[in-house]
This record gives structure tokens, sequence and C-alpha cells, in this order.
């Protein structure tokens, strides 16, 4: 019989449009899936809390569907190039096959993996799994990577869209020997979702990982909300974009199924295509963030334009605790906040209104933002987090200007006019009108006695106010410009 060979599972958690698994299956030879908890291996950086929650979900799924297919998952633990070793010795297997990764470190352990194998004489193949194209294949006329994303859009429309594989049926397998049964873990021991306390209550009402999930989430959406997406994607209170983002950043879907989803629906119903493109744009947002990454491996830890090397941030732990706590007392930043805590997931208006209050407001590092909602975030995503905080923060390779700093006020009464987002997550404002909701402090004393308000015991006050923090934030980018300019930033 044919020695096996191996398909190793990392963040592409679903048999569809795999083109690892369908490579493997190709072959002919028995197929052994595997996925390794690498955790802080190899200078990896630890999944956050979150994310951990819906691995296990994830990895559960996956094996179920590998199951239906003949198949099951085999999980291990520890140093990826070890565990892979250890496969090999107790399978014999010939080959590995693997969908690529992009973050600096993991980019560096699959080259090292990759020789080693080689020199075993293993056959070592990869493929791009995770995006609609591979970060150095959309390039500009001067065959480099692009630094601003229209154009990169603009690009990526131009070209064809690879069509996904659909999900093998059967997967060849082989009985586990002992070896390999003494390999595996189990998943409920691997302690990915937490127990004492558990934090974690309101994420499973919320969310469903799995491929089968992600499928009928994407359908639902289509059907039920792609129609006014395009505009209604700012609204909080609203269920109107995908939610699809922590299915993506586990793989359980991938873009390139989401585009013939998309692509096809526009070509029944002409009349959806501009929210068809809209949403599309988006999901080239996460491509451009991955080449983004590819270019600048440096993006989840520094500030790319070099002056922010010297930003004068103030850093105080206790505005920060504030806002990881959501006691801001800016009610549509305090809403955001709470919703991440308790759902693991933000909207994305809320998203930018946040992290502009963070580190503009309260002069604070965007990577302390950056790694909260890394341990929070169930869609928490290496490439999409640090570029999101770098342009909010005005750091970024592509990014908004830092002089732009969005008013809590303002932005709440905007995008949740009616407060209804802020009452579902700031319950003790929730008898507060609506032309009140976004600005307590302004309320007269009885509008705040009959909603059972009394500010700074209910609810705080402003933790610091908006004129002045605008103000201060002003002059601590100003004493940049006045000094060493960065090139990144002035072009
Ligand atoms: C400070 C900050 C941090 C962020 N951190 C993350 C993160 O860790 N992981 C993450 O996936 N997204 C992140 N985003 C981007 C965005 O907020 C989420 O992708 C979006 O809210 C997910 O909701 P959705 O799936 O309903 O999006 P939809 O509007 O339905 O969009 C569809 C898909 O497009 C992609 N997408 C949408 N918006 C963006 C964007 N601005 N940049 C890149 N891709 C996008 C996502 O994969 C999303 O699932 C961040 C944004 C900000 C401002």
């Amino acid at each position: 019989m044919a020695s096996p060979v191996l398909v190793w599972f990392r963040d592409d958690y679903r048999l569809g449009d795999n083109p690892a698994l369908a490579a493997a299956i190709e072959t002919g030879a028995p197929v052994i899936c595997l996925t390794i908890l690498e955790n802080a291996a190899d200078g990896l950086r630890p999944m956050g809390a979150a994310a951990r929650w819906w691995l296990h979900g994830s990895l559960k799924a996956l094996d179920e569907s590998l199951r239906k297919a003949g198949s099951r998952l085999l999980l291990l633990h520890g140093p990826a190039l070890e565990a892979i070793e250890a496969v090999i010795s107790a399978t014999g297997a010939s080959a590995i096959f693997w969908n690529r990764r992009y973050a600096a470190a993991e980019i560096a352990l699959d080259s090292t993996i990759k020789k080693r194998l080689t020199d075993r004489g293993l056959s070592v193949q990869s493929f791009n799994g995770r995006l609609l194209n591979e970060p150095w294949q959309v390039l500009n006329q001067a065959g480099k990577p692009f630094q601003v994303f229209t154009p990169y859009l603009r690009a990526v429309l131009a070209r064809p869209v690879e069509a996904p594989r659909p999900a093998p049926r059967t997967i060849p397998g082989t009985p586990w020997s002992k070896g390999m049964t003494a390999l595996s873990v189990d998943l409920e021991g691997l302690g990915l979702r937490p127990t004492n306390p558990d934090w974690a209550t309101e994420f499973g009402g919320t969310w469903q990982p799995g491929e089968r999930n992600a499928r009928q989430r994407l359908i639902d959406f289509l059907e039920g909300s792609l129609q006014g997406y395009a505009l209604g994607r700012d609204a909080p209170a609203r269920d109107a974009t995908s939610r699809l983002s922590p299915h993506f950043r586990f793989g359980e879907i991938s873009p390139r199924q989401v585009w013939r989803a998309v692509s096809h629906l526009v070509g029944e119903r002409p009349e959806l295509a501009p929210d068809a493109q809209k949403l599309l744009s988006e999901v080239v947002w996460r491509d451009f963030s991955y080449q983004l990454l590819h270019v600048y491996p440096h993006l989840p830890e520094k500030s790319h334009a070099p002056r922010f090397a010297k930003f004068p941030w103030d850093n105080d732990p206790k505005n920060l605790k504030a806002w990881q706590r959501g006691r801001t007392g800016y009610p549509i930043v305090d809403a955001g906040m709470r919703q991440l805590w308790r759902t693991g997931w933000m909207h994305n208006r809320v998203r930018m209104i946040v992290a502009s209050f963070l580190v503009k407001h309260l002069l604070t590092d965007w990577r302390h933002g950056e790694a909260w909602f890394w341990d929070t975030l169930v869609d928490a995503d290496p490439a999409n987090n640090a570029f999101s905080w770098q342009w909010i923060a005005g750091s970024g390779p592509d990014s908004s200007p830092f002089h732009r700093i969005f008013n809590p006020v303002t932005q709440g009464e905007k995008f949740d006019p009616k407060g209804d987002y802020v009452r579902t997550f700031v319950p003790e404002l929730a008898g507060v009108p609506a032309n009140f909701i976004h600005k307590p402090w302004d309320a007269p004393a009885s509008v705040l006695k009959d909603a059972g308000v009394e500010l700074d015991k209910t609810y705080p006050g402003p933790i610091v106010p908006h004129g002045p923090a605008r103000e201060r934030a002003l002059a601590a980018f100003r004493s940049l410009r006045d000094g060493e300019y960065g090139t990144e930033l002035d072009r």
C-alpha cells in the first residue's frame, strides 16, 4: 500500500475549497488529516482567549466533517516540527500538504519545517487557501506592492477570481496505528474554553463555529441582509453586516467561496450589485491587510511611520482599564467595549470609534488596544487587527490621518440615532431619551432622575472632556511634525 500523505490544517478548518486537502486526495494515497496546537511555541504569537474559545468549536466541527467523509482529525500539541516528525515516524508518511500563512514567525517556521522535511526526502507542497490573491500576486505598474487601498482594489477587480473547489465526499484514509493514537491529544483536555470562571457564557448563544455554520451564515446574510448592506453596515444596532469575520479568521469559509456566492446572486438579482460590490470590497480589504503584513512584517509590533516612535503617549493605566471595562463615560464607546467583552465581537463602526478614542482621547499607544482586541475578539486576526489599529492611529502604510479625531457624541448620534445599541449594552442608560443618550451629562437633572441615572454613581461621567482631549492629541501630533518627519505618511 502507498505510504500515506499528511494534510496539516492551520486556520483553514474546512473541507470545501481547501486546496491542500484537494491536492493530498489527488495523490491517491491514504490521507492523514492533522492539526497542531502550537500555541506560543517557535515564537508564534499565542492565540487570545476568545479566539481559543472559537478554535475549540472549529476543531470539533472539522473532526465531525472529516468523520462524515471517512477520515478524522489527528490533534497534536507542541512545537510543530517535533509533532510532524513524530507523525512521520509513526506512519511512514511521504508527503505533507498545507495552506500558507503569513505572519513573520509563521513564515519563518514553515520555511524551516519545509527545509527539514525536504532534506529528509519528503515532498512538501503549499497552497493559497486563505486569500483571493497571494500578497505577491497583485502589484502596481512598477512591479511593487500597492501601498494604498483604492488602486489595489481596482487591480484586484481586474483579475479573475479562481473558482472554489468542491468539498470532497470521501477522504481515503488509513486506520490509526497504536503510534498515532499515542500521539493524539484530546480536544476537551486542551482547556481551550474557559471554565472557572466561564466568562464566555454569551458566546455560545451568539456564535456557532464550523464550516457548515459559516455556510449557513453566508446564505442567511445573502438572503436577508445583503440588500441595504452598503448603507446599513454603519448602523451598529442593526444586524446588517455578515458577521462572517470569525469564520474567515479560522478559515471555515474562503474568500473565493464568498466571492462566487455573491457574484452568482448578483447574476440573478442585478439590483443587488451596489451592495454586493461594497461587501466584496470589504473582503478585498482583508486581502490588502495580508498583503501589507507580508510586506511589512513588523505591523503588529511597531508603528510603521517612523516618527511615531517618538509619540508622547500618556499611557495612563487607569484610563486603559476604564476603556477595557466600558466605563469611559462615553456611551457609544462603553457599549462597544461591553459588546466585545460579552460576545467576543464588535461592530466595525464602533471598533473605529473606540480605537480612535483610546489612541487620541486617551493618548494610549495603539498597541495596548491591539493587544486587548487580540485577547477578546473571536475574529482576532494577525493582519486585520494590526493593520486596522495602525490605520486608526495614523501610523500605518495606508491610514486615516491622525488629525481625524472621532467625536464620540456625534458619532453616536449619527450611527445610533435612537440609542438602541447603547441601550442593549449599557443597560443602566436604558431609560435615557434618545436626545441625551449619547451625552447624558447634558440631560436636565429631572430627565436623569426619571431614567434612574446618577452620574458618577450608576454611570461614570466622561473620563476626559472631548474638546481639551482633542486639543491635547493634536498638540502631541504636532510635536512630531515639528520634529523628525517620517516619509511614509507624507506622500
Ligand atoms: C481597530 C479595529 C480592529 C479590527 N480588528 C479586526 C480583527 O482582528 N479581525 C477582523 O477580521 N477584522 C478586524 N477589523 C475589521 C472589521 O471591523 C471586521 O472585519 C468586521 O467588523 C467584521 O464584521 P463582519 O464580518 O460583519 O463584516 P462585513 O462588513 O460583513 O465584511 C465582510 C468581511 O470582510 C472583511 N472585512 C470587513 N471590514 C474589514 C476591514 N475594515 N478590514 C479588513 N477586513 C475587513 C472581514 O473578513 C469581514 O468578515 C478591525 C477593525 C478595526 C477598526
